[in-house]
């Protein structure tokens, strides 16, 4: 990748903000843990001399990483991997990391034991594939990384070429930032995601800011080439940890034609802590998004638990006390109405095929 266009270097940094003696060395040691690499045109939309900018703050290693708590693998990955490439939580459909590499390495982000640290998954990609070839549960296959926009375009058309050859495979999902944070990334991908769409696209987008005309334009492109897109969003604290914030970036999205899909709790990832909303805040959040936008900006909140157990979606109870078959519920303006629960009892396994 054209390596003048990622910065990893702190001159290069302080040329796009303004970095005081002890920013300097405070990335310095951060980096030492945790690698940092910003795309140029990622730092141009950093405000220049303010360090709470939301934009830096996700991309600009601070003292608070060195922080203790927090887990290095807190989704248990290393537990349900089948492949050190490939790893399976839910029947029918499971994540590849065909790449360690990103276009910009997320401070928060809940695979920085892998990301940017050495990692080769593409070590194990034959045998990712061929497990793919011969196994019978897998229907949906989700490339990730790593950043899977990272690959030479060579390598993406090769693993696409190879999935696409499995029939049971029906669904291939790409997880994928560079629209975001390197738009200029996407073009020398775009001949291999029309071959073999239409492939979903699920993009990691934190911020309203980050909707830029670029954004803009990538996701155009994707769509052009045949993709379906939908998003995928952190909460963080100081970042968008706001119910206008999070409308605006959702509103903007549903503009594009792009879902919002998740808004994810933050992992309890180790060093990230500093990042971390409470589970109370994020819920009101959701419930005051519920009343000001349309429910098709409005994503599926949830959270993964530590040590692999997986993704459990948080809402909001709206349901208050039963007495006899009256449910007595509040709507989203905290007024109490009932409603009479009293159908014949049924089952959804009656096709006898489930047995739930
Ligand atoms: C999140 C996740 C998926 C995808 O879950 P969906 O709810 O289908 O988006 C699949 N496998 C693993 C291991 C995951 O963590
Ligand atoms: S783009 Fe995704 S995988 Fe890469 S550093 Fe950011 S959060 Fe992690």
């Amino acid at each position: 990748m054209d390596e003048g266009r990622l910065i990893s270097d702190i001159e290069s940094l302080s040329g796009l903000i303004s970095l005081d003696g002890k920013s300097v060395k405070e990335i310095g040691r951060v980096s030492a843990v945790y690698p940092f690499r910003v795309p140029r045109f990622y730092g141009s939309l950093m405000e220049r001399g303010n360090p709470s900018c939301p934009i830096r703050l996700q991309a600009v290693p601070t003292a608070a990483e060195l922080g203790r708590r927090g887990v290095t693998d807190p989704l248990g990955e290393s537990l349900i991997s089948v492949t050190p490439s490939f790893f399976t939580r839910y029947p029918g459909r499971g994540v590849f990391l065909v790449t360690a590499e990103c276009a910009m390495y997320c401070r928060f982000c809940n695979r920085r034991r892998l990301v940017g640290k050495g990692f080769r998954p593409e070590t194990s990609r034959e045998e990712t594939l061929a497990y793919l070839e011969q196994c019978d549960g897998i229907r949906e296959v989700i490339l990730s990384g790593g950043d899977p926009l990272m690959l030479q375009p060579a390598e993406l058309e090769y693993v696409l070429g190879r999935l696409r050859k499995i029939e049971r495979i029906g669904v291939v999902r790409v997880s994928s930032r560079v629209p975001v944070v390197f738009p200029e990334g996407l073009e020398r991908h775009r001949q291999a995601i029309k071959r073999h769409g239409p492939l979903w696209f699920i993009i990691h987008i934190n911020h309203p800011r980050e909707v830029t005309p670029e954004f803009t334009g990538a996701v155009r492109a994707l769509r052009e080439a045949g993709a379906v897109i939908i998003s995928q969003t952190v909460l963080l604290r100081r970042v968008n940890d706001c119910c206008h914030i999070l409308a605006r970036l959702f509103e903007k999205l549903v503009e594009l034609g792009v879902k919002p899909y998740y808004l994810f709790q933050l992992d309890d990832v180790l060093g990230a802590t500093h990042f971390k909303v409470r589970l109370e805040t994020g819920i009101a959040i959701m419930r005051s998004l519920r009343k000001s936008v349309s429910g098709l900006c409005i994503p599926h909140y949830a959270l993964d638990i530590t040590g692999g157990l997986g993704k459990i979606p948080l809402e909001n109870d709206y349901i208050r006390r039963r007495k006899g078959q009256r449910v007595f519920m509040e709507n989203l303006y905290g007024e109490e109405g009932t409603y009479r629960d009293d159908g014949e009892e049924s089952r959804c396994n009656d096709c006898g095929i489930c047995r739930v």
